[in-house]
């Protein structure tokens, strides 16, 4: 974390430096605080911390909880000026320091982070309580000038003694905690051995992503299900991903993707998926004559690349496919986390004949006005909207307002998850356009997919 050890030998300068020349007891008071202090927020630094987390790990009679406190992507967000930033982080200050006392505040080595100490506190109920209300109040809206701007934070937290023996182990396990809590795969913030238990497995598995892809993609392939239309022709497929994890066995898409998008290494992964799509659709279009089309998933992160366009428009020149062989699928998040930059985007896909598609609709938190203003051909309707189909009058009704908006916005619409003729039924009875799911085929492989469904 932090270059605890430049910071002392900062001090121990600092008072040869005094002694040598004579300076007064004032003056060395005066030269320690600025030592000691952040000059933007005023709080202690954390070399102060740490000195007073090795004395109090000492006596283990004496528990206290160690936390991590960082701003999220929402603060990052705010470029306008560097003083602006400074004001909001000297607000968020003021803010925290009623739940938790000024000398147990400490400025962490990033400027969008803070380290706190709460003393005596042992019960994790109690944690909770303190540090629930300190998020609710850091994301309180600001005072104009800054009315336009509201963020968040994300916390992690570790107990001494229950939770580490060293001050390293505590600052890692409040880390884990934070990072944890930061993807959402888990709804808590204070460290227990479980999470920790996670950690080091996905750190184990990020290690070896990182260690295949190096290799050549080791033990990835690409798998294609159809998509098939009211009459049950297939007009199209979707590749995914699929990974046989050296001495580990298959890892689930739904456990390998979100650390590739954690460790950035999904940029990698998915321009690999889309230049082998790519080739399979081209070989299937010229050995079956079929004008079959291949969607791609493109991750949030993919889509923040600023040379996704070329990326997507070199593939479709290089294999020399038409833009018309391509759909991309993203997330209403990839597609709601920047509107302007990703509306820019897609048009530039769409100049090349590439379809949009909105994946998990439903799901996410696109709002209706927003969804108008998006380039986007097809909503894919989320599995757990169909899975209810064909009893739930309330998933029927689901149905319906998702077909109607679909409707008056001009969009195609496709439900996948479906495995019952009775759902699909039910579905191309409201007007759906487009079926995917087991009910047809599982993702199979390139050629079982061309014998069955091309041929
Ligand atoms: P997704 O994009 O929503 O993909 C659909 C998932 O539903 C696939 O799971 C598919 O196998 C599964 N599925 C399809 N039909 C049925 C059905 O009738 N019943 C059931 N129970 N499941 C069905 P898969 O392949 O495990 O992928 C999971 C998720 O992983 C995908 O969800 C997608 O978000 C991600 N993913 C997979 N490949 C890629 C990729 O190449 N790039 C990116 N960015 N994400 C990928
Ligand atoms: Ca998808």
């Amino acid at each position: 974390m932090a270059p605890d050890g430049e910071q002392k030998n900062c001090a121990e300068e600092l008072k040869q430096c005094c002694i040598e020349r004579e300076l007064d007891r004032e003056r060395i008071v005066q030269l320690e605080s600025l030592l000691n202090h952040d000059p933007d927020t005023g709080l202690l630094q954390r070399h102060v911390l740490t000195r007073r987390l090795n004395g109090m790990m000492k006596d283990e009679r004496k528990p206290f909880a160690f936390g991590i406190l960082r701003l999220d992507k929402n603060y990052q967000r705010i470029r306008h000026t560097r003083d602006r930033m400074k004001v909001l982080l000297y607000v968020t200050t003021t803010r925290l320091t009623p739940f938790v006392g000024e000398a147990n505040l400490y400025q962490s080595d990033r400027s969008d982070e803070f380290l706190f100490i709460l003393p005596g506190v042992s019960k994790e109920s109690e944690v909770e309580r303190i540090i629930n209300s300190m998020i609710t109040k850091v994301a309180e809206p600001h005072n104009p000038p800054a009315s336009d701007l509201t963020f968040g934070c994300n916390v992690g937290v570790a107990l001494f003694p229950k939770h580490a023996k060293s001050v390293d182990e505590l600052e890692m396990n409040a880390e884990i905690a934070l990072g944890i809590y930061e993807e959402k795969s888990w709804n808590g913030f204070i460290y227990s051995p479980e999470i920790g238990e996670a950690h080091y497995t996905n750190q184990n598995l990020e290690f070896s992503l990182r260690k295949c892809i190096l290799n050549n993609f080791e033990g990835f392939h690409v798998v294609y299900q159809p998509i098939v239309d009211q009459n049950k022709k297939v007009t199209a497929c979707e590749a995914l991903m699929r990974w046989d994890a050296p001495g580990y066995g298959a890892v689930s898409p739904d456990k390998f993707i979100p650390l590739a998008e954690s460790s950035g290494l999904i940029v990698y992964l998915g321009k690999w998926i889309l230049y082998k799509a790519l080739r399979q659709v081209k070989i299937w279009r010229g050995e079956y004559k079929s004008d079959i089309q291949v969607s791609v998933n493109l991750s949030p992160i993919q889509m923040e690349q600023r040379d996704i366009v070329e990326t997507i428009h070199t593939a479709l020149d290089l294999i020399k496919v038409p833009g018309e062989a391509l759909h991309l699928e993203l997330t209403e998040r990839a597609v709601m986390e920047n509107p302007d930059e990703v509306i820019h985007k897609l048009i530039k896909f769409k100049e090349r004949g590439v379809e949009i598609m909105l994946d998990d609709f439903g799901t996410g938190y696109s709002s209706l006005s927003a969804l108008n203003n998006f380039p986007i051909d097809t909503l894919k309707i989320a599995k757990e909207f169909v899975d209810g189909l064909p009893d739930s009058l309330e998933s029927l009704e689901m149905i319906r307002v998702m077909m109607s908006i679909a409707r008056t916005f001009g969009f195609k619409t496709l439900a996948e998850g479906i495995e019952e003729q009775n759902q699909f039924d039910v579905l191309i009875q409201e007007g759906c356009q487009y079926i995917q799911g087991y009910i047809t085929s599982p993702p199979i492989a390139a050629t079982e997919f061309g014998d069955r469904f091309l041929s």
